[in-house]
């Protein structure tokens, strides 16, 4: 392929990537045109987190893997340059504010614009990598959006995404749950949005905060949220979400005081539409409301499995 100097026709592929995954390929694809047969490994902060530690992207033509705690060392010391010289080697370093958050070592002596070319092309490829994980983020509580909900669950029921095995203690399945505020229109006729607000947020951090890192916790609508999670049975689950139900009951909210939520649940299907999957944890947290609120429901225990999916077959055809 003949590529221009400013390899524009890469820095357009990057910008047009609408997924990270495909994002992740495509850069994959530019630094093997660019470097054919030159010995590369590139590290990425995982989620574009400053916590955790650089995770290894993408590696080819490699006999060793370079040695990343003097890479990074290297890069601390020489705070504002973008490209390391090596002996034989160059180190393109990639910075949000003063943290490193992704490295490309380049184990071999290339020329000098291939070099700033490649160094270019990297940015955009982070600059994108942001931009589509911002997209993917609820401005008021932080939480993921709704947008981003149905291709989730499509990973998890296809097994086409990046989910974390823990020990084994037994096989896992992930559950849907969702999550609605009992009475919220009370919160805001008495107290305004600002304060229904700030409600929304708090609720938002405990949900985090109660599940695990692996979990994917989303807004779902203006007070309602979604949680996928992994439990072993549906009375693990239904105890875990017992216990998010209660931490939110016995927190003190400002102004507010007290407020309950209610919790329908289901189990995730594989041959499940997005669409059932949502009908039925919402018939769930329907019972859920019929019932007193501030309680947990089971689809299960509605005894209306079968009949739950014919009716969303009729709605289907
Ligand atoms: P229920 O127990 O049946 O769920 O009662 P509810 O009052 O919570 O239910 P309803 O769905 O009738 O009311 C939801 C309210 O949530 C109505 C709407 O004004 C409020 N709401 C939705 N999005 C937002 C938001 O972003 N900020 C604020 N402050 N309120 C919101
Ligand atoms: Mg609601
Ligand atoms: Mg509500």
């Amino acid at each position: 392929m003949d590529i221009s100097p400013c390899g524009h026709e890469f820095s357009i592929s990057l910008q047009q990537m609408r997924s990270e995954n495909d994002l992740y390929k495509r850069i994959a694809y530019v630094l093997r045109e660019l470097l054919p047969d030159i010995p590369i490994a590139m590290y990425l902060a995982p989620s574009l987190s400053k916590k955790e530690t650089l995770k290894l992207l993408t590696l080819s033509s490699v006999a060793q893997q370079p040695d990343l705690k003097y890479l990074i060392a290297r890069a601390e010391t020489l705070k504002n340059q973008q490209i390391l010289h090596g002996d034989n080697h160059y180190c393109i370093v990639l910075r949000k504010n003063r943290t490193i958050m992704g490295l490309l070592w380049i184990g071999e002596k290339i020329p000098m614009s291939r070099c700033y070319l490649v160094g270019h092309l990297i940015n955009v490829f982070y600059h994108q990598l942001n931009t589509l994980a911002l997209s993917r983020i609820d401005p008021l509580t932080q939480l993921l959006n709704r947008q981003t909900f149905d291709d989730k669950v499509i990973e998890i029921t296809t097994g086409d995404g990046f989910i974390v095995e823990r020990e084994q203690q037994g096989i896992r399945h992930w559950y849907l749950a969702l999550f609605d505020i009992d009475h919220f229109k009370v919160v805001n006729d008495n107290f305004g949005h600002v304060i229904g607000d700030e409600v929304l947020l708090l609720v938002a951090q405990q949900l985090k905060d109660n599940f695990r890192a692996e979990d994917f916790v989303f807004r779902y609508g203006g007070e309602e949220f979604a949680v996928l999670f992994q439990s072993h049975d549906g009375d693990e689950a239904s105890h875990l979400l017992n216990r998010v139900r209660s931490v939110v009951a016995e927190f003190s909210f400002p102004q507010v005081n007290h407020l309950t939520i209610s919790i329908g649940f289901t189990l995730l299907d594989d041959i499940c539409q997005v669409s059932e999957l949502v009908h039925e944890a919402d018939l769930a947290l329907y019972h859920a409301k019929k019932h007193g609120r501030n309680r947990v429901v089971d689809f299960e225990e509605l005894g209306i499995a079968g009949q739950a999916k014919a009716e969303t077959n009729i709605e289907l055809f």
